[in-house]
């Protein structure tokens, strides 16, 4: 199996503040890996990390490629996307204007790129022409995936999708989120709160403390672990 997305010796923080410690992390191609951790693990850290949104040291690798380097701008091009917590759309734009500037990446193929999107989340066809902030939390959330699957990339990085929303939204994003998986191969790196429907749509996943992996392996090895049934599960 080959690494999609790769990282060794990953080190990060704020100024002074120092959050990721030596992050050893890989996506292989195809594979959905979910980041668990309790709040300030430095899940959102590792991911901003990844998508250059802040520096790091260490080594980052995507597609084969050594991305450690390279502005944010230059890692979507390559097909790398990231959804940031709190989900990024435009609330004033319509549904259709806020996937249109999604697919920037892309020029002329947008139309075909809606359709496909459409035919995906039809929630979102039929309410094309609705401000974003007009939208449920759920049909949000699904409008920050379409616009980010506007430029067809390889890789997802997604915060916290299921947050705000009840457990029968989260659970239908998650069938939604696997079914892109199946249908475009796309991989995904899921940083989440909700560890039960996250590891279950899962390969594997890791967990973070204070900034270092603690523990990581197969999700349904994850499911039966205890320490993570106590710490994530509710029981
Ligand atoms: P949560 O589940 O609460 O989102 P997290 O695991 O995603 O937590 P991070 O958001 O990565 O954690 O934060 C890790 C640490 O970095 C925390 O101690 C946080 O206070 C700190 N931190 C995050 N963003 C900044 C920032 N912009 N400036 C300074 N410190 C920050």
């Amino acid at each position: 199996m080959t690494a999609m997305l790769e990282a060794t010796g990953l080190t990060a923080g704020y100024g002074p503040i120092s959050v990721l410690e030596d992050l050893e992390i890989h996506v292989d191609e195809g594979e959905i890996v979910v980041v668990l951790g309790a709040n300030g693990a430095g899940k959102t850290t590792t991911l901003r990390a990844l998508s250059g949104l802040i520096g790091s040291k260490g080594r980052v690798r995507f597609g084969g490629v050594d991305i450690s380097r390279s502005k944010p701008d230059a890692r979507a091009k390559m097909g790398l996307g990231h959804i940031p917590e709190g989900r990024g759309t435009f609330p004033f734009l319509s549904v259709e204007d806020n996937l249109r500037m999604g697919g920037h990446l892309l020029k002329g193929r947008e139309r075909h790129a809606f359709d496909t999107w459409f035919e995906l989340f039809p929630i979102l066809a039929e309410r094309r022409k609705q401000a974003a902030g007009s939208l449920s939390g759920g049909e949000q959330q699904m409008l920050a995936v379409a616009r980010a699957l506007m430029n067809r990339p390889k890789m997802l990085l997604l915060d916290e999708p299921s947050m705000g929303l009840a457990p029968m939204v989260t659970a239908s994003l998650f069938q939604k989120i696997e079914a892109i998986n199946q249908q475009f191969g796309t991989s995904m790196l899921i940083v989440e709160q909700n560890a039960n429907l996250s590891l279950k749509i899962a390969t594997r996943g890791y967990v973070l403390e204070s900034g270092r992996v603690v523990l990581h392996g197969k999700a349904a090895d994850l499911l039966d672990d205890d320490g993570i049934r106590r710490a994530y599960l509710g029981s």
